[in-house]
């Protein structure tokens, strides 16, 4: 073992997570094995008081700083980087490219437990698998060890091997039994890893027969394997999209190759998991912000270390190194929750598709409603368009319709037209589901009397009235108090609840409907954990007559009953002052009118409007998504907005309503000296919520017509911003590529 002395001059170059640009230099320990410190490792050095987990990111030989007051690293954590090199290359380049600190984007990359520097020990499980004498043996012979035929009989039912987990989910007394069919040689332990020696199938069951659009996907993504290259799998809700991913996944993984797929929601991951379940006999990690810091360290291990074979995972999981990638897969490819919005404000489906090529895999982005910029790349021939125009097996799409409800008598919301169309779906047993993006029961309290309105004390916003729980809250803020019952400000005036949320809608349906079942479905009514788990269950049973909910019904959910959607307000959509709003308006309508109808009964949808003739809801359902995507992209070109431009918008906020301007003012005129004539600066300028939790917000916008400009501003700017006076009294963050201007 080669041992380097410190007095070789080496330097230890580190990353930390603090909010910092630079790098950190510390001298070797002691003594160490030099052929075991590669970049990547993790490192616990000391760091101001206390100690730190640190990443090393080269060995140099000279460091800027005295190397006499150079500190030394405590201790080497792992014996090699548990990162591959093309994964520490693509750390680098997100680190480069979102501008934000590489300590940071190191440490998002690895789950909780190994950032605070916990050992990275793999607990192997054991797999045990039938013996081909197991195979052909009547379970019957074993008629005299009932335990044992029920465990053979599990086995044979169900080709691939079984974990330990697994096994104990199944029936906690399986040791006993699974150790005598050792014992007769047919059982067998299986290797662990994914893809060694492996001779049992990858699926249980057989795939269901593709149509030519599906089959089409499936052939094209498949002759692509190992190789990158993206494909955009434009498929209406109900297409079968998930199918096609099932089906590309099983070649992937008769090649003995990993998959990792994201998918934008944690609700969604149960779903899509039992399907997996039911298809394949890998074993399928799960990674998301639900789970403990334990399991998040086990599936990344797992995948690291090669046992695993698929990951299922949000956001967050889309750093996990892979021992044999083979196909990344991004589902909902539009949904917002892609992007990070604090921190590390990374996009993860952006992030994936230099992962793709970095690591030389096929991406694969689905969506019924592919965001702009995806559609913009595949018209410059970027991303290769797969399309599934037709729903898959019996189900047909559903027939929209604007219902103009101008001057219309409405209750809370409903017109009597929609009340119609409810009962008549209602009377035929069939399930109406209405959708409201708004929580709450209504969102202003105000004065009949004065007009006092009850605004939150901290924000630039009103209080939400929450009536079963006798509140007022802001959505912005944590604050809350009690619901008023009398004007604070003229004594006597009374109180009005102005505009409509759920609550509200929910309490008039069950007058309405007295004898019907209505669950509502939005983030206050499922705050217990597994509460949407039951709500789900219930409606799927057939058991919930009415739905009613905000966006997590625009979610990917399948219930297979409803066969009338409506859209109770879709114009406060129409005029928000953030150019994406339009397009999020219409991958929301699509979206729920998707829940409609996913089964034989043909689906309805009805949007409550008083805009009848806007061109966005008329485009949208006389020609569909695309032809308004088209459209959209058009008028993005017009104003020079992305994707025809690029963005990347600094946020300040401070406590001090000065503070804010005033740095942004420096870092304006610093830009200005790096500025070339592609790029424009716009502000500073007061965020569109110019107060928020109590701090004062400010904004200057960056954009491009060339990204390589952009960049090289920020490259130069950043590392100054750090430095100038001001930026001591504020909080400062970039977003680059900003999905809102909120
Ligand atoms: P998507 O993900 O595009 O919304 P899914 O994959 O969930 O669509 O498929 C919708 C429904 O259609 C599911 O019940 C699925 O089993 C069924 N399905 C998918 N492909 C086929 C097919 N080729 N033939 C019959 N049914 C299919
Ligand atoms: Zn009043
Ligand atoms: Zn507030």
């Amino acid at each position: 073992m080669a041992k380097l002395q410190n007095d070789d001059g080496l330097v230890f170059r580190v990353a930390l997570a603090v909010p910092l640009y630079r790098l950190f230099d510390y001298l070797p320990p002691e003594s160490f094995d030099s052929a075991s410190v590669k970049p990547g490792v993790r490192l616990e050095v000391p760091f101001r008081n206390s100690k730190k987990i640190a990443f090393l990111v080269e060995c140099v030989r000279h460091s800027d700083i005295d190397t006499a007051k150079l500190k030394r690293v405590e201790r080497i954590l792992d014996d090699k980087p548990l990162l591959s090199p093309k994964d520490l290359a693509l750390l680098h380049w997100a680190s480069r490219y979102y501008h934000h600190p590489l300590g940071e984007v190191f440490s998002a990359a690895f789950p909780v437990a190994l950032r605070q520097g916990k050992a990275a020990i793999i607990q192997t499980e054991k797999r045990y698998a039938l013996t081909e004498a197991g195979r052909a043996l009547d379970s019957a012979l074993l008629k005299r060890s009932p335990k044992q035929q029920s465990v053979l009989e599990k086995f044979q039912a169900q080709p691939g091997s079984w974990s330990e987990t697994e096994l104990s989910a199944w029936d906690g007394t399986w040791r006993a039994p699974v150790k005598q069919l050792i014992g007769k040689s047919l059982v067998q332990q299986v290797a662990a890893e994914f893809g060694k020696n492996r001779t049992e199938p990858v699926v249980k069951n057989s795939a269901l027969q593709c149509n030519p659009a599906q089959q089409a996907a499936i052939d094209t993504v498949s002759a692509s394997l190992g190789q990158f290259g993206v494909f955009l799998l434009e498929g209406v809700t109900g297409s079968g999209k998930t199918e096609v991913y099932m089906q590309i996944i099983r070649t992937v993984l008769e090649r003995g190759q990993q998959v990792l797929v994201l998918l934008p929601e944690i609700t969604l991951t149960p779903q899509l998991e039992q399907r997996f379940r039911q298809r394949f006999t890998v074993s399928i990690a799960i990674s998301h912000s639900k789970l403990t810091d334990r399991q998040r360290a086990a599936a990344w291990l797992n995948m690291q270390c090669g046992d695993g074979a698929i990951l299922l995972g949000t956001r967050s999981a889309l750093f996990t190194p892979l021992k044999n990638p083979g196909l990344i897969i991004l589902d909902e490819e539009h949904d917002a929750s892609f992007k990070q919005q604090d921190g590390f404000r990374f996009s993860a489906r952006d992030v994936a598709v230099v992962r793709g090529k970095l690591l030389n895999i096929p991406v694969v982005l689905g969506s019924a409603t592919p965001a702009l910029e995806t559609l913009h790349n595949v018209d410059k021939q970027r991303y290769r368009w797969l399309h599934l125009p037709d729903r898959a097996g019996n189900a047909s799409a559903p027939r929209l319709q604007l219902l103009d409800i101008r001057n219309k008598k409405m209750q809370e919301g409903l017109s009597e037209a929609l009340l119609a169309e409810m009962r008549l779906t209602l009377a035929k047993n069939e399930q109406v589901l209405l959708f409201l993006n708004r929580r709450g029961f209504a969102p202003t309290l105000i004065c009949h009397g004065c007009g006092w309105v009850a605004r939150c004390g901290r924000c630039d916003a009103n209080l939400v009235i929450h009536y079963d729980e006798g509140k007022l809250r802001c959505h912005h803020c944590a604050q809350e108090q009690r619901l008023l019952k009398r004007c604070p400000a003229c004594k006597t005036g009374e109180l009005t609840p102005l505009g409509l949320g759920t609550e509200r809608v929910e309490k008039v349906l069950a007058a309405l409907f007295p004898d019907k079942t209505i669950v509502r479905l939005d983030r206050d009514s499922t705050q217990r954990k597994g509460a949407l788990e039951d709500y789900l269950q219930q409606i799927n049973e057939g058991k919930v007559d009415i739905i009613l909910g905000t966006q997590m019904l625009a979610k990917g959910h399948h219930f297979a009953n409803v066969t009338l959607v409506a859209l109770l307000d879709v114009d406060s959509g129409l005029f928000s002052i953030d150019f994406h709003a339009p397009e999020k308006l219409a991958q929301m309508i699509v979206q729920v009118s998707g829940r409609a109808g996913r089964e034989e009964k043909p689906g309805r949808v009805i949007m409550q409007t008083r805009q009848p003739e806007h061109p966005l809801l008329t485009t949208l359902i006389a020609e569909g998504y695309n032809r308004f995507a088209q459209s959209a992209l058009a008028e993005r070109k017009q104003a020079s907005l992305p994707p025809f431009s690029y963005q990347a918008l600094l946020r300040v906020q401070a406590l001090d309503v000065a503070a804010p301007p005033l740095f942004l003012q420096a870092v304006l005129e610093l830009a200005e000296a790096h500025c070339q004539s592609h790029t424009q600066i716009l502000g500073p300028v007061a965020a569109p919520m110019a107060r928020r939790a109590g701090l004062y917000r400010y904004q200057l916008l960056f954009q491009s017509s060339r990204r390589p400009e952009l960049h090289a501003l920020l490259d130069v700017l950043m590392p100054q911003i750090e430095t100038l006076k001001q930026a001591k009294k504020v909080r400062w963050s970039l977003d680059v590529d900003p999905v809102d201007l909120y």
